[in-house]
């Protein structure tokens, strides 16, 4: 499927509105050096639009993973739900880092679900997540 146009106006409001962190990993794209994408919050082939209110920046991994789903089944409950929505949800709500700051946690059904759909803990982000806390760049403070 092609990608609907984003226009250029469109595509800085939704930085201005998400800022430089994946909305569900929340790695910065300033530390990365990667560029984060713009998502279908609801997906295209879900009806989503594109238009503000449906989309979000996140990271290339999060975005294939998350890919065409809406729902995910909580690990601890066994209970399918809606995922995490960066737009209209605070990340805060949902999810915390670990005390040694390399780790998410899911703190609620939604929370727990993303990050297991998404993988959110990838072994490699663990690496850098570590070298980011010995130099004081994480976790963010802001969240
Ligand atoms: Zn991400």
């Amino acid at each position: 499927m092609s990608r609907p146009y984003v226009s250029v106006q469109l595509a800085a409001r939704v930085r201005a509105d998400a800022g430089h962190r994946c909305g569900y990993c929340r790695s910065d794209e300033r530390i990365t050096g990667s560029l984060l994408s713009i998502e279908h919050i609801l997906p295209i082939v879900a009806g989503g639009l594109t238009e503000r209110d449906n989309l979000w920046r996140s990271c290339r991994e999060c975005n294939e993973r998350k890919g065409a789903q809406l729902q995910a089944t909580d690990p601890e409950s066994g209970e399918v739900v809606t995922l995490y929505n960066p737009r209209t949800q605070r990340w805060r709500d949902h999810f915390r880092w670990s005390d040694d700051g390399l780790l998410i946690i899911g703190l609620t059904t939604i929370g727990r679900a993303t990050v297991a759909l998404l993988d959110l803990n990838r072994p490699h982000q663990i690496v850098a997540r570590q070298r980011w806390v010995l130099v004081g760049w994480h976790p963010p403070d802001d969240e």
